[in-house]
């Protein structure tokens, strides 16, 4: 397809009427020789992004000039400038996830659009806090190593990428990582632990989370950081800064543009169908969606490792573990939705806010955390049949950010609430006397930025304008991913 209709697009939902609302958008083009390349317009100006972070300035002010993977930190320059302009932000290695993002042939949309980090958009979904963009902060999880083989080094400005998580795991794990990621393994010390443990705290803010742990309100996250290591600049997530994106790339240790799991939800032209990969009702069938010359991480342990166990908890991306909460729902028949399945709310022991509850996302998250720390003590109630590799994904920490974006109350307390389910598990790992055996790696998918309630509005209209001028249909999904010619 020519690019006039992108660039039409993009130049329309540039304009300045949607300031507010819309940060960048991108699409995908061909160099005269070949060669991938995106172009990104954004309020003050146009850039041609290629391969090896060149970008190349076609007007104005280069919207992603910024790109410190280290930008606003201390954390105190964070907080004393949240939620920036892009002027003022920073986008991390721009031209490589975009260019990931664009490479699906099915999957990937003709257009991204993406917000400023202050839109709130309620109607279609938005909450007080928000992820998905490009952007540093939205794109910053946390990164930190524990325990077996890591030297205690405490806190170090460095970053990684959540493509890394996985290769990270492999190696912890003493097996050797296999070519052709693109990630690669964080390095450590020569030695290894028996046992290695990824924790993934949905959304939980990196530097909010480092800042409680240090002010010694999060005990059992300090104690990690007490004989471990974690990078200020965290992992920096695949775009989009979305659930699934990322949980796929860092289980994967590949970007959305091999694994296919575009986003949450997604168009597929070569299906026909629009996939809804992240919602209660779809999220143990994600193994559907994942392409399959990929493998996960619980495969390749098993292929170097075949008598290594894995178990995989309360994440979606589970093909080849060895146990998984993911299977277990596959088998049980239910009729209803998966809370039925899961103990109630009101009695959770590690709700320190009961008021939290009225969020309805928060209650279920409880419910899904309580159930998956059982099942993490299940798997480890046999220290002879401990696994090799445990994964264990914590919900509510996506949901205390959704309702009141980082720094907030119920945000700080989701973290606390997390903090004293891990405490529980590192308990159990002491009274086995095992804890010495573990190596632990706890990260995120993505982060979070606090909208502003002012700052409303809506792209669609112009969407639709600029595409009923040029005469093609379109699908708009995730919303931000736009599909020309279907409909
Ligand atoms: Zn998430």
């Amino acid at each position: 397809m020519s690019d006039t209709v992108p660039a039409a697009i993009a130049a329309a939902l540039t304009s300045p009427e949607l300031a507010a609302v819309v940060d960048l958008v991108a699409y995908p083009v061909e160099d005269a020789d070949g060669q991938r390349a995106v172009m990104v317009h954004g309020q003050h100006g146009v850039v041609r992004l290629r391969a090896g972070e060149r970008h190349d300035v076609v007007t104005g002010v280069d919207p992603v000039a910024h790109t410190d993977p280290l930008a606003f930190l201390p954390y105190e320059s964070e907080c004393a400038e949240p939620s920036p302009e892009n002027r003022r932000n920073a986008y991390p290695e721009p031209a490589r996830r975009l260019l990931s993002f664009f490479a699906d042939a099915d999957r990937s949309p003709d257009v991204v659009v993406v917000h400023t980090p202050s839109h709130y958009f309620p109607e279609t979904g938005g909450h007080r806090g928000e992820h998905g963009s490009l952007d540093v902060i939205q794109s910053r999880a946390p990164f930190l190593l524990s325990g077996a083989g890591v030297s205690g080094r405490g806190l170090i400005p460095e970053y990684v990428r959540v493509v890394d998580v996985a290769p990270t795991l492999l190696e912890l794990a003493g097996v050797p990582v296999p070519n052709g990621l693109d990630g690669t393994a964080y390095p450590t010390g020569e030695s290894r632990g028996r046992f290695v443990v990824g924790l993934l705290w949905d959304g939980a803010h990196c530097s909010d989370l480092l800042a409680l742990a240090s002010a010694g309100e999060l005990p059992a996250v300090a104690s990690l950081l007490g004989d471990g290591l974690a990078l200020t600049g965290g992992a920096v997530a695949e775009f989009p800064s979305v659930t699934l994106c990322n949980h796929t790339s860092a289980l994967t240790g590949v970007g959305p543009g091999r694994h296919g799991i575009l986003g949450n939800v997604f168009y597929d032209r070569a299906r026909g169908e629009r996939i809804n990969a992240n919602d209660e009702s779809t999220w143990h069938r994600s193994a559907e969606w994942l392409r399959p010359d990929v493998s996960t991480v619980f495969e390749m342990l098993t292929a170097a490792r075949p008598e290594a166990r894995s178990v995989c908890i309360n994440e979606a991306v589970d093909r080849g573990a060895t146990v998984s909460t993911m299977q277990l729902l596959r088998e049980v028949a239910h009729d209803g939705p998966v809370s039925a399945l899961l103990p109630p709310a009101e009695q959770s022991p590690y709700l320190g806010e009961s008021r939290h509850l009225a969020d309805h996302y928060f209650r279920w998250a409880t419910q899904v955390d309580d159930s998956g720390l059982n099942q993490v003590l299940q798997e480890w109630a046999d220290p002879a049949a401990a696994p090799a590799l445990t994964w264990w994904a914590t919900v509510v920490t996506d949901a205390g950010h959704h309702a009141g974006g980082p720094r907030s109350p119920i945000a700080r307390d989701s973290l606390r609430d997390a903090d004293r389910r891990l405490g529980v598990f590192l308990t159990h790992l002491d009274s086995l006397g095992l804890r010495e055996q573990v190596t632990f790696l706890l990260t995120a998918d993505h982060g979070f930025e606090k909208a502003d309630e002012a700052a409303t509005g809506s792209w669609k209209s112009a969407l639709a304008d600029v595409c009923e001028r040029a005469g093609v249909t379109y699908r708009n999904e995730g919303p931000g991913f736009v599909y020309l010619n279907v409909r």
